[in-house]
């Protein structure tokens, strides 16, 4: 992959500072419309409550451009506070975190095509095995390259997606080990349900793994690195430990889902703040915005704002932001890149006040949760969904570079 590639994967953003390529940047929010505030002390903060509660070692999840929240940034921020590993889906992704300098351990989880496995071996990054044909593909790789690609065998317990079946994952482990070429390093497991407590799935699946890591340590097969847990197991089973646990969404301070609330002192890192561009008075009966879904009853006052379904606000009614520490309706259809508001109940709102899309405003609270909701869909999909052309602007520790 060229270096090209990988800073277009890293998606630049503009920085005050002009450093690009490293989009960190003071908090300087001025010159912004629209933008994303992400507190790497928040970030840190989670890292270390994760390490309180597991007593395990810590792999910040950072896929998806860290959940929208920049993945170099918030991984630079997790490895300050004792994150031992970055998780990321992709090698673009691990590429993007060695080229930004980065010197932690790092796992591809998903799959990774044979052909960049040298890239691989040379940047130091770990990948997931868990098929026949793809071991071998990889283990020609590395013969080739006259190196050892480190590796972590994935194990299907239960969640139907990605590894070994677990009855197939003795023989498996047998033939790798005998493949060469081949640095087996880790075994792991996901689970399908983690984020649902009551259900027994999550127990099944760590009995399931137990047996496997059982057989294998009977033969001399287990390799080093156990692990099982996301961020619900991490809050929610604690025989899901093992050496490490695989972090994502707490990191972030958002909850695995209604029914998995994280315990009290985690922090959600992001607010998206909005400037408000335009306020005007219209007269009754006056169409606004596209389709014209929603018409002045009287004299009202209507702003609007330079967000829209590009950013990753969704084009769904009934929204709501946060203007003056109060909640406003955002009326008309969301368009690209503008939506409008119902300001009569804010007679002081003025051109360049700032709005807070999700996030907390004086008593007011919008969570990446009530965005979900409103949306159909889960705060997961809220913030990847946030576009790259908003802004990130990174404040603390000490509001300075890490
Ligand atoms: C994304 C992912 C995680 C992190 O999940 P969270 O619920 O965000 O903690 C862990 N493991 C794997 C394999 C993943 O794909």
């Amino acid at each position: 992959m060229s270096i090209g590639k990988i800073l277009e994967y890293q998606m630049t953003l503009t920085c005050p500072e002009g450093e690009p390529g490293l989009y960190y940047c003071f908090m300087d929010t001025n010159g912004y419309s629209t933008w994303l505030e992400i507190d790497l002390s928040a970030i840190q903060n989670n890292v270390r409550r994760l390490q309180q509660i597991t007593r395990s070692e810590v792999m910040a999840v950072v896929k998806a451009n860290g959940y929208g929240h920049g993945a170099i940034p918030v991984a630079q921020a997790a490895v300050k506070a004792g994150a031992t590993w970055c998780g990321v889906g992709r090698l673009e992704e691990a590429l993007a975190l060695r080229q930004a300098g980065l010197d932690c351990e790092i796992l591809v989880m998903g799959y990774t095509p044979p052909p960049a496995i040298p890239e691989a071996i040379a940047q130091n990054i770990t990948v997931t095995v868990y098929d026949q044909e793809q071991a071998e593909q990889y283990a020609s790789q590395a013969r080739e390259a006259h190196r050892r690609l480190r590796t972590h065998v994935k194990i299907d317990t239960g969640m139907g997606r990605l590894g070994v079946m677990a009855q197939a994952a003795l023989d498996y482990m047998r033939w790798l080990n005998r493949l060469g070429g081949l640095q087996i390093e880790g075994i792991f497991t996901h689970f399908a349900r983690a984020d649902e407590p009551r259900v027994s799935l999550t127990t099944r699946q760590i009995e399931r793994f137990l047996a496997v890591l059982d057989q294998l340590r009977a033969e001399g097969l287990c390799p080093p690195m156990v692990h099982a847990a996301n961020s619900a197991a991490a809050i929610y089973f604690q025989d899901a430990y093992f050496n490490l646990v695989r972090s994502g969404i707490a990191i972030y301070g958002l909850d695995p889902s209604p029914e998995a609330g994280l315990p009290s002192g985690f922090l959600p890192a992001l607010t998206w703040k909005a400037r408000l561009t335009s306020v005007k008075t219209f007269p009754p009966g006056h169409g606004i915005s596209y389709g014209s879904i929603y018409t002045t009853q009287k004299t009202e006052r209507i702003g609007t704002i330079p967000v829209g379904y590009a950013d990753g606000f969704r084009r769904v009614n009934q929204q709501q932001v946060l203007l003056f520490e109060q909640r406003v309706a955002v009326i008309g259809r969301v368009c690209m890149d503008q939506c409008a508001l119902q300001l009569d109940a804010i007679p002081q709102a003025h051109i360049g006040d700032e709005v807070v899309l999700l996030g907390q405003q004086g008593n007011e609270q919008i969570s990446a949760e009530e965005l979900g909701a409103r949306w159909g869909t889960v705060n997961y999909e809220v913030v990847c969904g946030l576009a790259n052309r908003l802004p990130r602007l990174y404040s603390g520790p000490e509001n300075s570079r890490l």
